[in-house]
């Protein structure tokens, strides 16, 4: 299993396997390892957990819904193994799988399970739609021997496929109201002629917000209304896993801010609440929430209006740099001064243990202010005299300072909270703490501009300031719930749009503004994608269009699957792209070649996300494919994504590597 997640490399043993795919669920920022299956994938069931846990639970005194992720989504979110024919779709391995869900679900029933949940998301997409025939099929067989199963749609709306699933034989089926409200009567309509059970997801599972109980309550009665009590279940919409455990551990929100959120534990609080007053007492906790509620709408109304009109005088000129692309890469050139197939990083270098020690102490006062940036000056001449000696071209100046991408920036902007505790998984043990934005973002102060102008200090060779962009904040903080994700970006776009110029005019002349969420930010389903990336875009080119041609601006995204949104990736109108590549062999860039893309452009030449080092060959092969699908005066060579995860050790010889490989590059070609 961690072969498969993280690679493994031991030359002494012949072994050197490459990582599977981790790909983000859903518009979440959550991870999972995308199964690969062929013909030949052989499925058993090696133990079955959401039974033990069902037992744990039931050791407590407590009877739980064991949960599973539904057969047509685990499939459909599967991709084709290595060994699978041209144009298999794992979809095909239904037959397959089947027994082994048929196996789990007899068991549960076996053991006295009443309900199970099977989940569907794939539903909430508009692919979904075309399962009918596999749903149909395979539900007919699981409800023969399974507990009563309520079936499970989150994050997006059902939408047409409602028709089919309402004729399945399930017990209850559950909606999200939380992302998709406008559905409730639809669905509603749809199933009345059923004997369905609806299940209402209408206490967020993705936004940390208090529930607005009353306005729930009404959306209740109203299903109750249409179906009778008996087939109306009120629940949160979606797993709670992507919201922080409790505000109880907070001791830092102040009581006004405090009122605002419903963490995990507190949302669980909610749903209770909101059943008893659907049951006709209103608890003194749905009181309260009324007062609050009240009390968080009066401050979104007075929040900072300087910033609404900074927003609302945006003309379309700020969102376009001064010249095309073709003249800016004259001016550029001169300014820069690059060789051909220039190499650079994505910005981030090891965060070592020594860096978050002292990060630590600086936080609990054990260190003092100067003694912290005294350490990590340090820590940046040591990440510029290595790409000095390893030969890199253009530098970074590493983010030791940077507890986070995001974070790191939420704390120095206006608009933002943070929690102490609130910790959300993003893969394995990894965990994301959110920032949460809470009224309208401004930038009171520069950033980062100290730190690129004192790297830059140390070197003659060009510096690159290093920014995250204004959809990447968004998407990985906690959003208001009250204005629109555009309003939200944009405004962070303005805080942003004030720091490239700072870098620019403190001598920063290349600006990295990374955009790595851009594309998991998409809508889930396609009829709301343009709207999304034209803010999206724009936001980007807001940000980063104050500057002179001659400044050289950058971006960087993870997980660039483009084919679908490439003219966005080309309105960007960034100078220098670089993106993942390594795990998707060529075809990413093809989809580049066979658009006419016309601004540089890194594709990255290893994969970061192991420890494993790329071998000198290795890359040169690399960029020799990447010549054959390329023009070769638009190429740069960089890994991945950044190096902040990675050791010293691998992270010099595969700079090493990548370094000889571009070296190798220029005399060839
Ligand atoms: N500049 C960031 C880094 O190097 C980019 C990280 C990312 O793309 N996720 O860490
Ligand atoms: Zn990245």
């Amino acid at each position: 299993m961690t072969a498969m997640g993280r690679g493994r490399q031991q030359l002494d043993k012949g072994i050197d396997l490459q990582a599977c795919e981790m790909k983000k669920w859903f518009d979440s920022n959550y991870h999972f390892v995308v199964p690969e299956i062929s013909p030949n994938t052989q499925f058993k069931l090696n133990r079955n957990q959401p039974l033990e846990e069902y037992n744990e639970a039931k050791a407590y005194g407590i009877t739980a819904r064991p949960v599973f992720l539904g057969p047509i989504s685990y499939l459909a979110l599967s991709k084709a193994a290595r060994d699978a024919p041209s144009g298999y779709k794992p979809l095909e391995a239904l037959d397959a799988i089947l027994p082994v869900y048929i196996e789990a679900l007899k068991q549960l029933k076996d053991a006295g399970v009443e309900h199970v949940q099977l989940d569907e998301p794939i539903l909430v997409q508009d692919i979904g739609e075309t399962f009918s025939a596999e749903y149909t099929k395979a539900y007919k067989q699981l409800a023969e021997v399974a507990p009563k199963i309520t079936f499970t749609t989150y994050f997006g709306r059902i939408g047409k496929a409602v028709d089919f699933v309402k004729e399945l034989p399930i017990h209850a089926l559950h909606i999200d109201l939380d992302r998709a409200p406008g559905q409730v009567d639809e669905v509603i309509a749809a199933i009345k002629p059923t004997k369905l059970v609806l299940e209402l997801g209408l206490v967020s599972g993705r936004n940390i917000w208090k529930t607005d109980l009353a306005a729930a309550k009404e959306v209740a009665n109203k299903a109750i209304q249409e179906l009778g009590a008996d087939r109306v279940v009120v629940a949160t919409s979606s797993s709670l896993l992507h919201t922080p455990v409790t505000l109880g551990s907070e001791n830092r929100l102040t009581d006004e801010q405090k009122a605002w959120l419903s963490f995990a534990l507190e949302k669980c609080e909610e749903v209770a609440a909101l059943a008893q007053a659907i049951n006709g007492s209103e608890s003194e906790y749905f009181k309260q929430n009324t007062k609050d509620i009240a009390a968080r709408r009066e401050f979104e109304r007075t929040s900072d209006s300087a910033v609404r009109d900074r927003l609302a005088a945006v003309t379309p000129e700020m969102l376009a740099r001064k010249s095309p692309f073709p003249q800016r890469r004259e001016a550029q050139k001169k300014h820069l001064d690059l060789p051909p197939f220039p190499t650079t990083t994505i910005g981030s270098f090891p965060q070592t243990k020594e860096i978050r020690l002292a990060r630590s102490k600086f936080n609990k006062g054990e260190l003092s202010k100067e003694d912290y940036e005294k350490a990590m000056e340090h820590e940046i001449e040591l990440v510029v005299r290595f790409q000095e000696k390893v030969g890199l071209d253009l530098l970074v100046h590493g983010e030791p300072e940077r507890n986070d991408m995001v974070q790191y920036f939420g704390e120095q902007l206006k608009g933002f909270i943070f929690t102490q505790n609130g910790w959300v998984q993003s893969y394995g043990s990894r965990y994301v703490r959110p920032p949460i934005i809470v009224s309208d973002v401004s930038r009171p102060h520069p950033m980062t501009v100290r730190w690129s102008q004192y790297a830059q200090s140390l070197t003659k060779k060009p510096m690159k300031g290093m920014l995250t962009g204004p959809v990447t904040i968004l998407n990985w903080s906690f959003p208001r719930a009250d204005v629109s994700r555009e309003v939200q970006s944009k405004q962070l776009a303005l805080a942003l749009r004030d720091e490239v110029v700072d870098l620019q005019n403190a001598g920063i002349y290349a600006i990295q503004v990374d955009e790595p969420a851009i594309r998991e930010g998409l809508p889930l389903r396609k009829v709301d994608w343009d709207n999304y990336l034209t803010w999206a875009v724009d936001s980007f080119r807001l940000a980063t269009s104050g500057v002179e041609d001659s400044t050289q601006v950058h971006s960087h995204f993870c997980y660039s699957d483009f084919a679908d949104i490439f003219p966005s990736i080309q309105r960007l109108d960034a100078d220098v792209i670089s993106i993942e590549a390594s795990k998707s062999d060529l075809k990413l860039l093809e989809t580049f070649r066979n658009h006419g893309y016309s601004n540089e452009i890194g594709p990255g030449v290893y994969d970061i996300h192991s420890p494993r080092v790329p071998g000198e060959q290795e890359i040169k092969d690399r960029i020799a494919a990447m010549v054959e699908v390329l023009p070769k005066d638009l190429l740069c060579v960089n890994p991945d994504c950044g190096l902040k995860t990675r050791g010293w050790k691998e992270t010099e010889e595969s700079l090493h590597n990548l370094v000889q490989a571009a070296r190798w590059a220029r005399e060839t070609y």
